[in-house]
């Protein structure tokens, strides 16, 4: 059976290992191609853009992995293997080695259990993982990778027609694994871009910030940045940190050393606010809180004859969630009951 991934991110990435698995366990040969015109990782993960190595995760090293465990329903076969932060530790030193970061990535890192990894490390976890995966294959089955765009597919007959640089190839399936697509600028995007041009300014539209060329703004250059959600925090490295700024502790706080080739940033959102920051996370690894109001059964129970939920009664159920928890967190903290 022949099988083609379009796109190597996580996804793509997630449905080879399942097909491996599954194929070595129903004893069913597979012949698998992963294309992509990123290296494995993906456009998002992409360990050889530079900027992925300044940009971090939004997710603590000890809670990633690419292995799943028993709480995915079906499964199939599962596999036992490191964690993101199990890997950072016991693996990726040796496996870095000859890697284009270099030697002493890692140790300038210094990541701790609950610290956010830069999204090139990432890639680079999911490469050793791609590779994993490969060693798994029986004997008749294959797993290959091609550094290549998709231009086309085509139903023929039972099967898939792919067309890929130049040439194309017939498969059983394809899967699908795109990620998102480009944006194209809606009205009063298109308004902004057009002033920018009209007045020899620049404008920069919703895109992934790792692929956006910051450069050839100046020093002191005022900058507009709209939104302060995760990409505001992307731009806000390019045009701090990877311009020679420093944050360093200062008590509780963060303080700015500037470098002075930061241009002057002017940050704002549509809400007015800024989003709420990232709760300091306490759990272990994989633990997971297990809920004592707001249950798949308590949310069943409250369905009306419909099968829909009315928002007060579930917004009841999860504040009592809510506040279960935090007066649980008071009770047991020392500082609090001296
Ligand atoms: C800037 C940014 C930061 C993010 N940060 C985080 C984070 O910190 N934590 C988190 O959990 N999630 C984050 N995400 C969300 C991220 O999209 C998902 O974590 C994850 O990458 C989704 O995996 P995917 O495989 O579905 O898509 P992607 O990772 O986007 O991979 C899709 C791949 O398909 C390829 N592709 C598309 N079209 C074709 C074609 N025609 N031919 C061949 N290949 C093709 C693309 O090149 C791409 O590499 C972030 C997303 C972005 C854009």
């Amino acid at each position: 059976m022949k099988i083609a991934i379009i796109g190597a991110g996580p996804r793509g990435i997630a449905v080879a290992d399942r097909l491996v698995a599954r194929s070595e366990k129903e004893k069913v040969n597979v012949e698998i191609k992963m294309y992509d015109p990123y290296p494995i990782g993906g456009k998002v993960w992409n360990p050889m853009n530079k900027l992925n190595h300044s940009l971090i995760t939004n997710t603590v090293v000890s809670q990633v992995s690419f292995f799943i465990d028993d709480s995915i329903e079906n499964p199939g076969p599962i596999r036992q293997g490191p964690s993101f932060y199990e890997w950072i530790q016991q693996i990726a030193p040796e496996y870095l080695k000859g890697s284009s970061v270099g030697k002493t990535y890692l140790d300038k890192l210094d990541l701790k259990e609950n610290d956010f990894a830069p999204r090139g490390l990432l890639g680079l976890y999911q490469q050793w993982f791609f590779e994993n995966i490969r060693k798994q294959t029986e004997k008749n089955s294959s797993l290959a990778y091609e550094q290549t765009e998709i231009k086309a597919i085509t139903p023929v007959n039972q099967q898939y027609k792919i067309d890929f640089s130049g040439t194309s190839e017939k498969f059983d399936f394809v899967f699908m694994a795109l990620g998102y697509g480009e944006n194209k600028y809606n009205d009063e995007e298109r308004t902004f871009a057009e002033f920018a041009k009209r007045n020899k300014l620049s404008y920069f539209g919703p895109a992934n910030p790792s692929e956006t060329n910051l450069d050839d703004i100046p020093a002191t250059q005022a900058v507009i940045i709209r939104g302060l959600g995760l990409t505001f925090f992307d731009y806000m490295i390019m045009l701090t940190e990877n311009r020679g700024g420093k944050f360093v502790q200062d008590g509780e706080q963060l303080k700015y050393i500037a470098s002075g080739r930061e241009p002057i940033i002017f940050a704002g959102s549509r809400s007015g606010l800024p989003l709420h920051a990232r709760g300091r996370n306490q759990k272990g690894p994989s633990e997971e809180y297990k809920p004592r109001f707001f249950t798949k059964n308590n949310l069943k129970n409250l369905k009306n004859h419909t099968g829909n939920l009315d928002y007060n009664s579930f917004f009841k159920l999860f504040d009592k969630e809510i506040q279960y928890k935090h007066y649980e967190n008071l009770i047991k903290d020392p500082d609090y009951s001296n």
